[in-house]
């Protein structure tokens, strides 16, 4: 696991060596398995399905513990993909380090009040099994769960304990896969690591790199159409379409489904332009063979730099490309389009992760949120209902005293503030 370093467990020497809080490292341990936000995966639905089978419970989900909310991986009898992290019995389970058993939430007092219990989804027995990673991190759980009361044998907890290291042998497993099954591009956690070391290098050296992130436009379509298995075809065969087009040192990785993104070191925007061009014709290009007939794929790119004058993550860089990425597609799609200012741009943003709330109407509310980047005069965080909240908050981080912000951007699931 080259570029992956381990992170200490709590209390032991090499956290206090760091100086890190105990749930900075926890959350420094979730990013290194860059699994929030993706996509839903085989191999974690097969555990629920298996779990929920074995314990015959309502509902079933991996629940993964972010700053402020619970974020499933896999769920079955549970609507939303995610829920803040306050009321979430899964969060109780990971500061208790061990399985947490509720026979009946309702009675007890820990739980009565808990609005999980007293609304939606009404849940009234719990069991959850932490997600323990190989340094002992807690990162969420595997929790069954029902609307009714039920016993937990001791039989059952050593199940659901084992069903849990299960989970974490697939995040680790995942880690260990440099490439992509299906096209051979690098893995998302690959490209992502290769991605972050190549711009480091190009800030030292004060050379520039471009991010290009593809996305084939209309695929669920190809996929009804044509077949699964037709679209698996064009999917490798884009890759291949794209990676022709390659002269250097440029990597293709797989963020996801049809979503690809393209490295570009040495290359400016308008090179990079010219490049996305090229593979936007190239994917275009290819004819897919099949017994009645032939298809193809269009693509939409949106392409981005790394600002001249400043550090930068590929966060950042990722995300001011799928900016640009979502204008190619409402301007009609099969285009490609360079971000207009990517976020970040010479705001000298730091990436950092901690646990946050974002303090209102002079305290009377407080929002829990989960700090990603500062800098002198900026944050940028993500928060459940980020767009219905005031524009002027309070943000206090870790003890520190709470410093007066007022959003400048915001998205569905974040904003960015000044401090005032
Ligand atoms: P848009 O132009 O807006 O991108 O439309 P879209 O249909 O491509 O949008 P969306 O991202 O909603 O759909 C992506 C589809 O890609 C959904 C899924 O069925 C398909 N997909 C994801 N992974 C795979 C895969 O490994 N193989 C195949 N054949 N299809 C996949
Ligand atoms: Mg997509
Ligand atoms: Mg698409």
């Amino acid at each position: 696991m080259t570029a992956e370093r381990r992170t200490p467990a709590c209390g032991t020497e090499g956290a206090h060596a760091l100086g890190r809080s105990c749930e900075d490292l926890r959350l420094a341990a979730l990013a290194r398995y860059d699994v929030m936000d993706t996509p839903g995966e085989e191999a974690f639905d097969r555990i629920v399905r298996l779990t929920q089978k074995v314990f015959r419970t309502s509902m079933v989900t991996i629940s993964l513990i972010d700053g402020h909310r619970q974020w499933f991986k896999a769920r079955h009898g549970v609507g939303p993909q995610e829920t803040a992290r306050g009321p979430a019995l899964c969060s109780s389970t990971i500061e208790q380090g061990s399985p947490l058993i509720v026979t009946d939430a309702r009675r007890d007092p820990r739980f009565a009040q808990n609005p999980f219990v007293t609304g939606e989804p009404h849940i009234r027995f719990y069991a959850g099994a932490p997600l323990v990673t190989p340094d002992g991190q807690m990162l969420g759980t595997l929790c069954v769960m029902d609307q009714a009361q039920r016993a937990f044998t001791d039989d059952e907890r050593e199940i659901l304990v084992d069903l849990a290291r299960i989970v974490i042998d697939e995040l680790e497993l995942r880690l260990l896969a440099d490439a992509d099954a299906l096209t051979g591009a690098l893995s998302r956690r690959a490209f992502r690591a290769e991605a972050q070391k190549a711009i480091d290098q190009a800030a030292h050296a004060e050379r520039p790199l471009s991010l290009i992130v593809i996305d084939l436009d209309h695929f669920k379509r190809v996929n009804d159409t044509y077949g699964h298995d037709r679209g698996d075809a064009a999917l490798i065969g884009s890759v291949l379409a794209c990676a022709a087009q390659f002269a250097g040192r440029e990597r293709i990785g797989r963020l996801g489904g049809e979503e690809f993104a393209v490295l570009l070191p040495d290359v400016g925007t308008d090179r990079a332009l010219s490049v996305a061009e090229r593979i936007r014709e190239a994917i275009r290009g290819e004819t897919y063979a099949f017994r009645e007939g032939t298809f193809r794929v269009t693509a939409s790119l949106g392409v981005t730099s790394a600002p001249a004058d400043g550090a930068c993550d590929i966060d950042m860089l990722l995300r001011s490309a799928d900016m640009a990425l979502y204008q190619a597609k409402a301007a009609g799609r099969n285009r490609c389009v360079v971000a207009a200012s990517p976020i970040g741009r010479g705001a000298g943003l730091r990436r950092v992760l901690k646990r946050g709330s974002l303090v209102l109407g002079a305290g009377r509310e407080s929002v829990p949120c989960t700090v990603r980047a500062v800098s002198a005069g900026r944050v940028r965080l993500d928060v459940l209902g980020a767009a219905e909240l005031p524009t002027r908050f309070d943000l206090v981080m870790d003890g520190e005293d709470p410093a007066p912000c007022r959003v400048v951007t915001r998205s569905e699931r974040g904003l960015e503030a000044a401090f005032e």
